[in-house]
């Protein structure tokens, strides 16, 4: 015990803090910037049992602020699930760690036997919603975290008690930026993961958690809190009184499909939609190589491959047969 000393004479968390942290499981869903974060400060504390899933591998790009990986990972491309195992064991031998290299499906659905809490490290909304069904679903709290450019957000959900991601629909600006096109600060990343972390110790210590949603900007200084504790609603397709959670079953997702002999996988979003273009345009200029448009379509070379976005939401992503990737890139740059 002599290593979480400085934690247990925090008293909030005590020793008997201490002996349920060890006997916890913490399930985070993404090992990017702040699953990274989240991941380290959760394994120092000495969770029990820490799992981590993840579907990329790592990029030079990323160890500008993803905390875990090493130049060693980026020249091995290592898939992210297993450099973060790696690295973890380093920090804490005494915990158990499991590295899970894939998408979030519904196979998850069979991983949640025994998780205590689920934390977000996730990039996009299409996840999220998809973590909140599981969550409600086998009635595990979870904590959502965001963040852009220098802003950051951060929520906890705990399910028959207070609202839902989907409850707060409205309450949570998502407006398909992502960190991949309007970049991202390490200080903003840590920033958010310690709300989260905060969080998940004092629940798995205490089984509370705070009801407010905080959101801050770590370079303008700025921060403000609300309390959310009013917006459960009892016809939520997700936590009200009939659920039906929706995003678990794959309609809602993104539907992709190889085009045959073309080299192409097209993605198209379950509901039909009418997008902005020349906003999309705007913010992709600077991150893509050469773009062109016309009034139907934009096109653009990412990552690779072309891709050609159409008003109604659809892509073809050319150069690649791989699903899994093109939906990656589709979520990256234009969003989900
Ligand atoms: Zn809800």
């Amino acid at each position: 015990m002599e290593r979480y000393s400085r934690q247990v004479l925090f008293a909030p968390i005590g020793e008997e803090g201490q002996k349920k942290l060890l006997s916890s499981h913490v399930f985070i869903v993404g090992a990017g910037a702040l699953g990274c974060a989240s991941a380290e400060m959760l394994a120092r504390a000495g969770i029990g049992k820490i799992t981590i899933i993840d579907r990329d591998y790592v990029d030079w790009s990323n160890l500008g602020r993803q905390q875990l990986y090493t130049e060693e990972d980026a020249k091995l491309k290592l898939p992210k699930a297993i450099a973060a195992k790696n690295h973890l064991e380093r920090m804490n031998s005494s915990i158990s760690v499991e590295g899970v290299v894939g998408d979030f499906s519904i196979e998850l659905e069979g991983m949640m036997n025994g998780v205590d809490l689920i934390i977000d490290g996730t990039d996009n909304f299409e996840t999220r919603f998809f973590i909140n069904d599981l969550a409600m679903k086998y009635n595990i709290p979870w904590i959502h975290g965001a963040v852009v450019r220098s802003y950051g957000m951060s929520v906890s959900i705990l399910p028959k008690k207070g609202p839902c991601l989907h409850c707060l629909l409205e309450t949570i600006p998502s407006d398909g930026m992502t960190c991949d096109t309007v970049g991202v600060i390490s200080p903003a990343v840590q920033m958010v993961a310690s709300f989260q972390v905060a969080e998940a110790l004092k629940y798995l210590v205490s089984g509370e958690v705070s009801e407010q949603l905080v959101s801050f900007d770590v370079w303008k200084r700025e921060h403000s809190i609300v309390n959310v504790s009013s917006l459960k609603k009892s016809s939520c397709p997700s936590c009200g009184e009939n659920p039906t959670y929706p995003y678990l079953s794959m309609e809602n997702g993104l539907k992709t499909a190889v085009l045959c002999g073309r080299n192409t996988v097209q993605i198209r979003p379950q509901q039909k939609q009418e997008i902005s273009l020349s906003s999309i345009r705007n913010r992709l200029k600077p991150v893509v190589g050469e773009l062109k448009e016309n009034p139907y379509l934009i096109s653009f070379q990412v990552d690779g491959v072309q891709v050609v976005l159409f008003k109604d939401g659809r892509a073809f992503i050319h150069g690649t047969k791989e699903e899994e990737r093109a939906k990656a890139i589709y979520q990256r740059y234009i969003g989900a």
